[in-house]
């Protein structure tokens, strides 16, 4: 069932709680990087311009259900109301007779951002009581906080089941959109690329896209399970003794089920990890080919990046999460560029970047505007694509 969108609510008059995502980046109590706090401003700026009067709710960093004034959203207050033509109003309280007056005393057009929601325990463990405070405060509810929507948390999902009506926010919708949406009818060829570390982080969405992807490309650290599970040497590359089995049986998946799964066919070996190693692309796997003892893979090798490349530049549908080596490190990031350069070259593609470091990799090269969609969600993203229902959207109310 569609959920109901903030498009549709008639804001007038109304005092909306919007759970936004300001986990932001804090260096000595200032603000390092903007992006999620600019981020939340279409679905903000569109209720304000219909008279709505606004409660802001956010968690910041991992206080742990205690007050601590580290965490303390009163910088993000500050950053808001210069960003934002609106009155900004702050309390330093979540909840409590001062937030309550100060939410009944909203005029239209204003804002109240509340102190940290991590700051009592009832948050996550999504404590009725604590929800049904923060509820006190509104008359609906709006989740743009895409980031925490696979938590069931007070202000998550808790809070909807007290308010009049429950709607997910610009951000979120957009989420569902790329996500969810794109993948039901995707253009083909459909090809989903899997980097970065844990194969059992990704399992889900490997088993979720076995059947609907035409080919799965796997790179990063996460491939030397699948070429240990096959017998190859991989000298001391990561790769988790509990993984191997699972590689075995997604290898076996893929072939019994026709999907195209491929892993890169050579590896750049290194004798140390940094910018100061001796590198080396080996012999690939399939002649024989296998990283030496003492020398540990750290990206994709060249055969691996143009067999990738030239999969990739005739895509139409695109997903990528995981990056294919260790970009961190400029000698390690050959791959991860590559891989970069040809989506953002292929303008035909729908291509949508699922969270965390993807989307730091892609922004490293200055490519994040040449991609259809980056999502704000690491764990969140990987839920929605596995085909899980996120609690944050399954709360909403339905359209
Ligand atoms: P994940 O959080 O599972 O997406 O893993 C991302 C991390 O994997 C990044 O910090 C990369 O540096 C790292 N990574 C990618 N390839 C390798 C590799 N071959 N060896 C070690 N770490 C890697």
């Amino acid at each position: 069932m569609p959920k109901l969108s903030f498009r549709d609510l008639k804001p007038k008059g109304k005092r909306v709680f919007v759970r936004v995502d300001y986990n932001v980046p804090l260096k000595n109590g200032e603000i390092t990087d903007d992006t999620r706090i600019r981020a939340s401003l279409p679905t903000i700026q569109d209720l304000l311009s219909r008279g709505a009067r606004l409660v802001l709710a956010s968690h910041l960093g991992r206080p742990k259900g205690e007050k601590k004034p580290e965490f303390s959203l009163a910088p993000v207050a500050k950053r808001l109301g210069e960003l934002i033509e609106a009155k900004v109003h702050f309390v330093g309280e979540t909840v409590g007779p001062e937030v309550e007056k100060a939410a009944n005393d909203l005029g239209e057009g204003e804002i109240l951002l509340l102190e940290n929601v991590r700051f009592f325990p009832g948050e996550t463990s999504n404590d009725p009581n604590f929800a049904k405070q923060l509820a006190a405060l509104a008359d609906v509810f709006v989740n743009d906080a895409f980031g925490t929507a696979h938590r069931a948390h007070a202000s998550t999902a808790g809070i909807a089941e007290h308010v009049e009506k429950a709607a997910m926010g610009s951000l979120v919708e957009k989420e569902l959109k790329y996500l969810q949406g794109e993948l039901e009818k995707p253009s083909r060829p459909f090809v989903v690329i899997l980097g970065g570390k844990k194969v059992s982080d990704k399992i889900g969405v490997i088993n979720a896209l076995l059947d609907k992807a035409d080919t799965i490309l796997i790179g990063g650290a996460m491939q030397y399970a699948f070429r240990k599970a096959q017998g190859h040497a991989i000298g001391t590359s990561y790769a988790v003794d509990e993984d191997i089995p699972i590689a075995k049986d997604i290898l076996a998946q893929a072939e019994a089920r026709g999907t195209n799964l491929l892993l890169p066919a050579d590896s750049l070996e290194a004798d140390d990890f940094s910018n100061e190693a001796n590198t080396h692309s080996i012999t690939p796997y399939a002649d024989g080919g296998g990283i030496r003892d003492g020398w540990e893979g750290l990206d994709i090798g060249n055969h691996a990046i143009d067999e990738f490349s030239a999969i990739l530049k005739d895509a139409k549908t695109v997903i990528w999460n995981g990056p294919m080596g260790v970009f961190e490190i400029d000698a390690f990031a050959k791959g991860t560029k590559a891989i970069c350069e040809v989506l953002a070259n292929n303008t035909a593609a729908t291509t949508i970047i699922g969270g965390g470091d993807s989307v730091t990799a892609v922004n490293k090269f200055g490519l994040g505007d040449k991609m259809t969609f980056m999502s704000t969600g690491g764990g969140a993203s990987l839920e929605l694509l596995e085909g899980k229902t996120l609690p944050g959207v399954a709360a909403l109310s339905e359209a």
